[in-house]
């Protein structure tokens, strides 16, 4: 609800506070259980910020993240740890997530050794479990990392998350690093897990091919801001947001003959610590008008669960 991330930026021979980065402001959105919310948005959007401070491994600026209706933002880190383990990322780069001195075994098993719920033989037991579930041999467990395929750390990483029994994960780009043929793989194998442990996912992504098949809402981020969410057939169906329309304009589309004419947008994406006045879209956006300098746009209903921060949109 209303969460901000600032992060300070220092100047000056004094290194002082001389602005912020906006990392996310003012994003309120809502994750069903056992839905599947995609997060798209170029880097430097915000998306990989806002699920670790949804996580707690960034303490929010402002507003507050509500997990199964308790307000986690204001609990003290130290008594996080029954949340820490419902809520569990599986990270972006599975090659640097992993220690390279530890053993596929002991990996997996850190986290229920750090939460001293299970017995040694249990922990074993689950290690192995684990690594079927994911699709790996069990003789993986005496191995390390680098044995490993990108595909593989990937499942790795994945076994890992799971071991706490989480009911909410956050993949913070979990196929990014790897080949256009294993992504899939991986994105099957996460919805399969999702079915069976009665998952909720964040999945955060930077571009909304990745998405498409795996959520069942998408959110669609701009400098810290939502600048379009709702349910996954309107967005890709009926894009409101200029914005997502140009993202989408760039998703191939299997029909040769219904191919989208790509929208391209002027400039790069502005910095964080110095945004646009008004729409903070409004220096790329072609449809920028004069209201859109002045003033923010809220994220509004269009009455079908398509929530859109434009003003094209709101009244006037
Ligand atoms: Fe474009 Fe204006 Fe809508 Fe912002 S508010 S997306 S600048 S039309
Ligand atoms: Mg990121």
């Amino acid at each position: 609800r209303n969460l901000k991330k600032y992060f300070p930026v220092k100047g000056g021979i004094l290194q002082r506070t001389v602005g912020h980065v906006k990392a996310v402001d003012d994003v309120s959105i809502d994750i069903y259980k056992g839905e599947t919310l995609g997060i798209v948005g170029e880097s430097g959007s915000g998306k990989s910020t806002l699920g670790r401070t949804i996580l707690r491994l960034l303490d929010p600026t402002d507003g507050s993240v509500l997990f199964e209706g308790n307000d986690i933002s204001s609990i003290k880190q130290g008594k996080m740890r029954k949340y820490r383990q419902d809520m569990q990322m599986v990270f972006q780069d599975p090659y640097a997530s992993l220690n390279p001195r530890m053993s596929v075994g002991e990996i997996i098993e850190e986290p229920m050794l750090v939460q001293r719920t299970m017995g040694k033989k249990d922990r074993k037991e689950k290690v192995v479990d684990l690594l079927k579930k994911v699709g790996l041999s069990p003789e993986a467990r005496d191995k390390y990392p680098h044995e490993f395929s990108g595909g593989q750390r990937q499942r790795i990483g994945i076994a890992r998350a799971l071991s706490m029994n989480p009911k909410f994960v956050i993949g913070d780009e979990p196929v990014s690093a790897l080949d256009v043929s294993v992504q899939s793989q991986v994105l099957n194998l996460m919805e399969d897990l999702q079915n069976e442990f009665d998952l909720t996912y964040l999945f955060i992504a930077h571009d909304l091919s990745v998405v498409k098949h795996i959520s069942d809402r998408v959110g669609v981020m701009y400098l810290g801001r939502m600048a379009e969410i709702g349910p996954k057939k309107l967005i890709y169906s009926n894009p409101l947001h200029p914005y997502t329309k140009a993202l989408l304009s760039s998703v191939p589309v299997p029909d040769v003959n219904r191919r989208r004419e790509k929208i391209k947008l002027k400039g790069e994406l502005p910095s964080p610590s110095n945004p646009p006045t008004g729409c903070t879209f409004h220096t790329r956006c072609p449809e920028a008008h004069a209201r859109c300098k002045t003033e923010r746009p809220d994220l509004v209903d269009q009455g079908n669960g398509q929530f859109v921060a434009c003003h094209l949109y709101t009244n006037g």
